[in-house]
Parts: C-alpha cells; sequence; structure tokens
C-alpha cells in the first residue's frame, strides 16, 4: 500500500496516474480538509471531493473542482434571490454537500460521512480526511482575517497576504484510519500540491509526523522555478516565510523526505533531489510520473 498526501489539484493529477498502474485497494488518500467550509447550509470539503470525483471517474478535469457537466440551476437561483454564495457550486456537486452537510448534523464523523460518499459513488480506493474536526486556513489581508476560500475564490488572490494561520476549536488530531494507512504503508508521497494550504495542514495534525518517522517518505514539489505551476502557492510560501520554490518547498518539509522530486526544467539545486518531467498536462503524463514514482519506491 501507498499512502498519498493530497490537495485538490497537484497530486489528484498524480493520483490520476496511480490509478492506473497501481491496484487502486493499495491507494491511500489523506486529504486537506483546512479548506472546508459551510456554504448556504452544506458542507463543501473541496480537496475529498476533488479526490473522491476522480476515482469515481466524474471530475471536471478542466477544472480540478466539480462534476464533469454538471449544471448551475439552484447556484443561479440563489444568486438571484439574494444569496452571495460566493463558490459556484454545481447542482449534483450540492447534493454531495447536502448528504455531507446533513450526515455531519446527525453526529457522524467525517472520515464516515467520506467513507459512505466514496462507497456510494464506487471508489475502491481509501479516501481519509486529514482530521475529524474542524480547521480552517486562514490569511490576513487588507480585508483582515479571511478564510482561505475568500481570499482564493472571492478576492480571486488579488490581494496582499500578510499571515497564514490555521483556526480551530480544538488542535486538530489524525485519525486513528490516517494514521492505520500509513502504518500500514510501504511508502508515503507527499504529492505535489501546495505546501502551505494542502500539505501543512496534514502534517500538523497531531500523530502525523512520529508516524511518517521510519517510512520511506517521497515529495513531489509543485513549483518549477520561482512559481508554482497553478495557483496562489507563491504568495502563501513567502507569507508563511518560506522560499517560493523547490528549495522552500523542501524546507516547508524539514526533513522529512527521503527523496525529493522536482521538474527537469526547474533552475532550482535541491539537495539530492531526483529530477523527471512533472508537468501533468494529460493523462498520459500522469500515468508517466506515477511510473517513475513507483520506480523509485522500488528501487530507491
Ligand atoms: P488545491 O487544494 O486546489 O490548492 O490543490 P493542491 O494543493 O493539491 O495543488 C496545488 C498545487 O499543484 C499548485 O501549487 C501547483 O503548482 C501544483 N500543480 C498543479 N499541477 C501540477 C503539475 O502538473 N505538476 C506539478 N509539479 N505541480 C502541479
Amino acid at each position: 500500500m501507498i499512502t498519498f498526501l493530497s490537495g485538490g489539484t497537484g497530486t489528484p493529477k498524480l493520483l490520476r496516474g496511480m490509478q492506473k498502474v497501481m491496484d487502486r485497494h493499495e491507494i491511500s488518500v489523506v486529504v486537506n480538509t483546512a479548506e472546508d467550509i459551510w456554504i448556504s447550509g452544506n458542507h463543501i470539503s473541496p480537496d475529498v471531493d476533488t479526490v473522491m470525483y476522480l476515482f469515481a471517474g466524474v471530475l471536471n478535469t478542466d477544472t480540478w473542482w466539480g462534476i464533469r457537466s454538471d449544471t448551475f440551476i439552484a447556484h443561479e437561483e440563489l444568486m438571484r434571490l439574494g444569496i452571495d454564495e460566493f463558490i459556484a457550486i454545481g447542482d449534483k456537486d450540492r447534493a454531495v454537500q447536502i448528504a455531507r452537510g446533513e450526515m455531519l448534523r446527525n453526529g457522524m464523523r467525517l472520515t464516515n460521512v467520506t467513507r459512505t460518499l466514496c462507497d456510494r459513488f464506487g471508489v475502491r480506493e481509501n479516501v481519509l480526511p486529514m482530521t475529524d474536526t474542524e480547521v480552517t486556513t486562514q490569511v490576513r489581508t487588507e480585508l483582515g482575517l479571511i478564510h482561505f476560500q475568500e481570499y482564493w475564490v472571492r478576492a480571486k488572490g488579488r490581494i496582499a497576504i500578510q499571515e497564514v494561520l490555521r483556526s480551530y476549536r480544538e488542535p486538530p488530531v489524525a485519525t486513528e484510519e490516517v494514521l492505520a494507512a500509513i502504518e500500514a504503508s510501504d511508502a508515503v508521497v507527499i504529492g505535489p500540491s501546495n505546501p502551505i494550504t494542502s500539505i501543512l495542514p496534514i502534517l500538523s495534525c497531531e500523530g502525523i509526523r512520529p508516524a511518517l518517522r521510519g517510512k520511506f517518505v517521497l515529495a513531489v514539489s509543485p513549483f518549477i522555478g520561482n512559481a508554482p505551476v497553478s495557483g496562489p502557492a507563491g504568495a502563501l510560501m513567502t507569507a508563511a516565510g518560506f522560499e517560493p520554490s523547490s528549495i522552500g518547498t523542501f524546507n516547508c518539509y524539514d526533513g522529512i523526505t527521503d527523496v525529493f522530486v522536482q521538474d527537469v526544467r526547474d533552475p532550482a539545486e535541491v539537495p539530492r533531489s531526483v529530477r523527471f518531467d512533472t508537468l501533468m498536462v494529460d493523462e498520459d503524463k500522469s500515468v508517466e510520473l506515477a511510473k517513475e514514482v513507483l520506480r523509485l519506491i522500488k528501487n530507491p
């Protein structure tokens, strides 16, 4: 078994290849939940949904969020009614969020909610939210301290970030299912996700770092040069005090990686890194990188 630590874009691109080259029952994914948010009364877990929809074969891989060919009738009607729903939620996607919200309100753990939803989507991989309690990435901006989604979706990432914070009522603890998956794995792969908003929230859950000790950990960089392949990782890395590059990513992971993979085009020199073409522009590219990662795990 291999356990992947994932956000909602870069690592899912790698998982798209992995599911073609691995037994799907041998894949566990620990997914970031610090971008979760209640919207219009329902619970969005954007990264969990992307991973679940990918494995279910229904993900919109043009955007890497939402369900392919979804409609937006309820969203448009809500906007007409004056509800400021700042994230465009598709109708089928909303059904998932209604179901999740309902199960959570009935007292189910997010882990069990996710398992139930994955079963209903026919997902064979083991999709695990990093923790069962609420934790939120917030950023300090000229608009004050706002949810990461407010920054990235509502403000389109166009405002400066001074600080990145994680807020919670109780410190997040990795679930026993997450720890068991890591324990049962031959390797842990930190995919090319945003180090600050996707990976650090997972690494910060109590129990994760000790569980990784003694495991073979491979990380793939989301940066080429001083810019991420996509998204706001650069601004977030700078605000969190790291260089926006593969070197900053390597430092952010603070010595937990045994192998660090960076792109062949990346001018940054990371000590003892291995280089491949990490730009997963289509499924074939994802499969190629997945094969290289598997090879490295078998012959480090
Ligand atoms: P989010 O939850 O939507 O922010 O998604 P993730 O955290 O999983 O992934 C975002 C990161 O994926 C960004 O920092 C991108 O640079 C990185 N990324 C996206 N596509 C690719 C790719 O094809 N190759 C690599 N190396 N990184 C990628």
